[in-house]
């Protein structure tokens, strides 16, 4: 009974200021699941989504009319979402400033499903300093054919050498195939140190583990290999926020995991939409204190 007033207390949208228009379009088709859906497991892990999403530049994927029709990726608007999706302006590399979009609350994050989103991808900065990243990512991606555990092992290989040069890292199932590592840092270096440090790191292991990993972008090169995606740390490169929701079949989301755990994890997506009430467990579970947190400075050299 307690957790059914529990699950009763959550937020909604409307409870959040947003009305939540068409609630009944089915947005992932084969899985029957509706906008309205949606928007509910939204609301319900918007807090804690909020840690990570919150004043980082993001992107898009918006399905309007649901996943089975088109989608697209979105870094721009001219102000259609109205005052609770806000601009920040970013100097780009041909010296012209475009505004990026960023929320700053959960308000922000159901205007964003209203207006048709299912996927939230962010910078590895903040808006503040937005020009010195809070985190890195290694996007661990397969070559197909592989499995789920190889996936694993890549990712325990990873944690590993990061904690070797004394860093800690974070791992994410994407809601996709693979599993993302994440450094929290402390917001100290600019962005053309932390991408080379990147690269350099995916290079070194790449030539050190060949038979496991490739630091090469090319799908032929993967060959039975992980490639391991330095390139989301560039600066105005995106990976998928934690607890966001994927275009994909059975409306998995992209969730928080704990290394102990790891070896229990059959695939990269086990977490849904439908799951906010297990995830909302879990984040406050023993198991995931701590997550995504520490304040590291890269090491030297
Ligand atoms: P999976 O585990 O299935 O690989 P993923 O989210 O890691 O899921 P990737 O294709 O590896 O998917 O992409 C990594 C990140 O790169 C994405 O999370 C996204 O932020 C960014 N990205 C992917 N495709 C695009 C694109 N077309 N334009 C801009 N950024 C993209
Ligand atoms: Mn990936
Ligand atoms: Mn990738």
């Amino acid at each position: 009974l307690a957790k059914s007033e529990a699950k009763g207390d959550r937020p909604t949208a409307e409870a959040l200021g947003i009305r939540v228009t068409n609630r009944d379009r089915i947005i992932f088709d084969a899985d029957k699941l509706t906008k309205g859906q949606l928007a509910d497991y939204y609301a319900a892990v918007a807090d804690l989504m909020m840690v990570d999403s919150a004043n980082r530049p993001i992107s898009l994927v918006r399905c309007p009319q649901g996943r089975g029709k088109k989608c697209f990726f979105q870094k721009h608007d001219s102000g259609s979402f109205g005052p609770d999706v806000k601009h920040v302006p970013v100097k780009e590399k041909n010296g012209a400033t475009e505004d990026y979009l960023y929320i700053a609350d959960p308000k922000g994050l159901l205007t964003l499903v209203q207006m048709g989103t299912i996927e939230v991808h962010g910078w590895g900065s903040r808006v503040k300093p937005l020009e010195k990243p809070d985190r890195l990512v290694f996007d661990l991606d397969p070559d197909v054919g592989l499995d789920f555990a190889d996936v694993r092992a890549a990712a325990v290989r990873l944690k590993a050498l990061l904690g070797d040069l004394g860093l800690v890292s974070f791992p994410m199932v994407t809601g996709g195939k693979g599993i993302h590592v994440i450094v929290p840092l402390d917001a100290s270096v600019a962005w053309p140190k932390v991408s080379d440090f990147a690269e350099r790191f995916a290079r070194a292991i790449a030539e050190a583990e060949p038979q496991t990993f490739t630091a090469n972008i090319r799908k032929v090169a993967r060959q039975g290999r992980i490639f391991l995606d330095w390139l989301r740390n560039q600066r105005g490169a995106t990976a998928v926020m934690p607890y966001s929701a994927r275009a994909r079949d059975g409306a998995p989301v992209a969730a928080p995991i704990a290394w102990e755990e790891l070896d229990d994890i059959k695939s990269g997506n086990i977490f849904s939409i439908l799951d906010a009430d297990k995830l909302i467990e879990r984040a406050s579970s023993k198991l995931l204190a701590g997550w995504g947190e520490a304040k590291q400075k890269l090491p030297n050299a």
